[in-house]
């Protein structure tokens, strides 16, 4: 085993248990391209090249790649990127490679030092979703993340990133993973989540409007909406939409589901144009 680099978030997966639970949750067929990120020492990469028609694997650690080419380089169905997955244009990289292009899947170990950029680069934004989304991502991250990602409203984890993620996606839990199933064991507990991406049924007419409510709804945890949203609506103004959405006034942001939160930027927005055009 290579020595893991901190620097680059390395972790070597180890455990039979949670590699089974990540494969299984990919629901991967023969048809299936894969996008991975961060392949290491290829532990993963080995379970997908079975699985899958193509895999992509994209490894920033240039002392990786020689051991990556001498495990899978005899396999057709595997192709390595190496650089950085944040800055790379994956399609551009794919033009030479039809038998690689357009993977619909991400199923990836990730840096945990970069889980925010990574979940960005593959769903996008609510401002700017992903305009290729994928049909599934399923990755392993920090626990703690993994249940805000996941979380509904009124739980102790829900927050900003549970409504920039589930506006765009279905988020799973699929399994807690103990730091001893790594080596080196990370210093905090892991778990594997499944996003599917899908079409939202009532958008946000304003989505960076959206963003920002969100962003100072939740920025002092423990006041009520009518004090984080003050710099940009006044409680009066908010109280009658609340009222008219028959949200309690007295709510946190916590207390809001996702579907809530877009019905309140859009009366927002209506409440707005309406002043605007008197
Ligand atoms: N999948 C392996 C390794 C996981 S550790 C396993 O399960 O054992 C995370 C991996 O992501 C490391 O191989 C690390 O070098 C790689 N990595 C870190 N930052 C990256 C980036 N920006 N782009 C691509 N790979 C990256």
């Amino acid at each position: 085993m290579p020595k893991a680099r901190k620097q680059f978030g390395q972790h070597w997966l180890k455990s039979e248990k949670a590699l089974n639970k990540i494969v299984s949750s990919a629901e991967l067929t023969e048809r299936d391209r894969v996008l991975e990120i961060g392949p290491g020492t290829g532990i993963l990469t080995r379970q997908l090249l079975t699985q899958a028609e193509a895999v992509v694997s994209v490894e920033i650690d240039r002392d990786l790649c020689p051991i990556l080419v001498q495990k899978f380089g005899k396999n057709e169905n595997f192709l390595l990127l190496q650089g950085d997955f944040l800055t790379i244009d994956i399609d551009q990289l794919l033009e030479p490679f039809p038998a690689f292009q357009n993977p619909r899947k991400v199923v990836a170990n990730i840096p945990y030092n970069i889980t925010g950029p990574i979940l960005e680069k593959v769903l996008g934004t609510i401002a700017a979703p992903n305009p290729k989304p994928f049909e599934s991502i399923v990755l392993l991250l920090q626990k703690e993340v993994a249940l805000r990602i996941c979380a509904n409203s009124n739980s102790s984890h829900y927050g900003a990133l549970s409504i920039r993620v589930q506006y765009l996606a279905d988020a799973e839990f699929m399994c807690d993973v103990p730091a001893k199933a790594f080596s080196p064991p990370p210093k905090v507990d892991s778990a594997v989540i499944r996003l599917k991406p899908r079409a939202i049924d009532n958008p946000a007419s304003d989505p960076r409007k959206l963003e920002t409510l969100i962003k100072l709804g939740f920025s002092s945890r423990r006041k009520m909406l009518r004090n984080n949203l003050k710099s940009v609506i006044e409680t009066e103004e908010l109280n009658a939409l609340l009222e008219q959405l028959n949200i309690d006034s007295q709510s946190r942001a916590e207390d809001l589901s996702v579907r809530e939160w877009i019905e309140l930027s859009n009366a927002f927005v209506m409440s707005t144009s309406a002043h605007n055009s008197h």
